[in-house]
């Protein structure tokens, strides 16, 4: 796709052709329509995705197809970073990018002499580039007038926030006018984020691009511990809340992964399972489809993943850990292929800590631990076995190197596997299984589904993540079906 096709100016675009681009990076092509359109964003994009020309040129050409009257230049747009070093980075890109259009730029920053500041706004600036600290320097010596302001950037705002800029940066918005367009880019979504994003932006496009010239080894690994009931929930919550458009999801089983994808369906999460039961053709479906992102998540088995090679596959979940390390590694080697980065999460029950110390041992480094509010392991479920399907290639007995019982009774069958959400809690009584169900009405995964709902992003993660469409929680949902329906989960082997 050409850089012409994105409805940028010919002056724009020029500038491009001059910088020898020749076309536009995913974050651009994503970004540059919709802020053209006049639309608010929200990107998670990073330093390397070709974001600074992401927001740039589109800005630049929609201040230069409108010019004001009256004369003077104001500052219409605001280009605020953290640091002094990004802040002159970003100016130096809206000089090159913008050397064909008449508007003028500045940059300002601290740590340097305030006067030639102060004399560059005075000679009248349309695009400004700051950071907060000085900006507000000037905004209390009245040196600069943000009252004008159209389009307001923030970049690198998680970076903002952990650097203690959130007062700073209320304090800079209630200078702005009201009508205005917003776009904010964030490598992370904390939950200050998205606060300040619920705040900020109306309607906002949601983009997620993954990092450029980046290499394998920046797959960024982590364990979010987790009841194995709550898994599934976990799951939809994450995709949801994070906006995630591709993921590769990991079982142990077939029956595993055909149960997941139906789960997430219902969640309203378009989903495929690939596994070795599938004919040739429908493993060739799911995968297209996948890979044109018309289904965002594919669930799959170790052995029907090898191979596949998704360009700049974003995500890969581990709904369950491997049995056999080494597929750890070949899972996770599914992102951050060519120079992507990626993401490497594991959902991890008490079952599975012998698996993961397995998998630590093997990587020489501990993988980092994060609980999600509102999904807590509760401490009093026990580990118990985990017995492999039919195939299962050598099970270890799960709850740090008990001698489980029952795991090495040769077939699998007459148990059920431990595959996913409330497959073998539920059969633990019926105590368990309300608390599950009330939890998932009640925890944060309840609140932050409705917090999402409620959220003006309009193509946002408000897939109902974290609370099923149905109204009636997936752990309910789940318990709820007739216990005879169990043993036809039994005996999903590998492929
Ligand atoms: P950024 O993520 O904005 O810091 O950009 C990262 C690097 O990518 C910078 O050196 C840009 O000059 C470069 N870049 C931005 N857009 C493109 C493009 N469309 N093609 C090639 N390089 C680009």
């Amino acid at each position: 796709m050409p850089f012409s096709s994105l409805g940028l100016s010919a002056e724009v675009t020029r500038a491009v052709t001059e910088k020898g681009y020749t076309e536009p990076t995913p974050v651009q092509r994503q970004a540059i329509p919709v802020i053209l359109e006049g639309r608010d964003i929200m990107a998670g994009a990073q330093t390397g995705t070709g974001k600074t020309a992401g927001f740039t040129l589109p800005l630049l050409h929609r201040l230069h197809a409108t010019v004001p009257g009256g004369g003077r230049r104001v500052v219409r747009a605001l280009i605020l970073t953290p640091t002094r070093e990004l802040a002159a980075q970003v100016a130096e890109s809206v000089q090159t990018y913008g050397r064909h259009v008449p508007l003028k730029s500045a940059v300002i920053f601290g740590g340097v002499s305030i006067n030639p500041q102060i004399a560059a706004l005075r000679r009248g600036v349309d695009i400004l580039v700051a950071t907060p600290g000085r900006l507000l320097d000037h905004v209390s010596q009245r040196t600069l007038d943000l009252s004008q302001v159209e389009i307001l950037v923030l970049d690198e705002a998680d970076r903002m926030l952990d650097m203690g800029f959130i007062r700073d940066i209320r304090k800079i918005l209630a200078l702005l006018p009201k009508k205005r367009q917003n776009l904010l880019f964030s490598a992370t979504y904390s939950e200050e984020i998205r606060t300040l994003a619920d705040d900020l932006l109306d309607n906002p496009a949601l983009i997620e691009v993954a990092r450029r010239n980046t290499t394998a080894e920046r797959v960024s690994q982590r364990v979010h511990p987790v009841d194995a009931k709550r898994k599934r929930e976990l799951l939809s919550f994450l995709i949801g809340s994070h906006n995630w458009r591709q993921v590769l999801v990991f079982t142990r089983t077939k029956h595993g992964a055909n149960r997941l994808a139906e789960q997430l369906g219902r969640d309203g999460i378009t989903a495929a399972a690939i596994h070795g039961n599938k004919s040739q053709g429908a493993r060739t479906k799911a995968l297209a489809d996948f890979k044109r992102n018309a289904v965002r998540v594919l669930v799959a088995t170790d052995i029907a993943a090898r191979g596949l090679d998704i360009d700049q596959l974003p995500h890969v979940v581990n709904f369950e850990l491997p049995n056999v390390p080494e597929d750890y590694v070949h899972r996770i080697g599914r992102t951050g292929r060519a120079g992507n980065e990626g993401e490497a999460i594991s959902l991890v029950c008490v079952d599975e800590h012998a698996y993961l110390r397995d998998i630590e041992r093997l990587l020489k480094r501990e993988i980092p631990k994060e609980i999600i509010e509102g999904f807590k392991p509760d401490p009093s479920i026990k580990a118990e076995p985990i017995v492999q399907g039919r195939n299962g290639r050598g099970g270890r007995p799960a709850g740090g190197g008990r001698n489980g019982g029952g795991n090495g009774n040769g077939n699998g069958r007459g148990r059920a596997p431990r595959q996913e959400a409330g497959a073998g809690r539920g059969r633990r009584g019926d105590g368990r299984s309300q608390e599950g169900a009330r939890a998932a009405r009640s925890g944060a995964a309840g609140e932050n589904g409705q917090r999402q709902g409620g959220n003006r992003s309009g193509n946002g993660g408000g897939n109902g993540a974290g609370k099923p469409r149905s109204g009636r929680p997936a752990a309910e949902r789940f318990n709820a079906r007739p216990r005879r329906e169990v043993p036809a989960l039994l005996g999903g082997g590998r492929d």
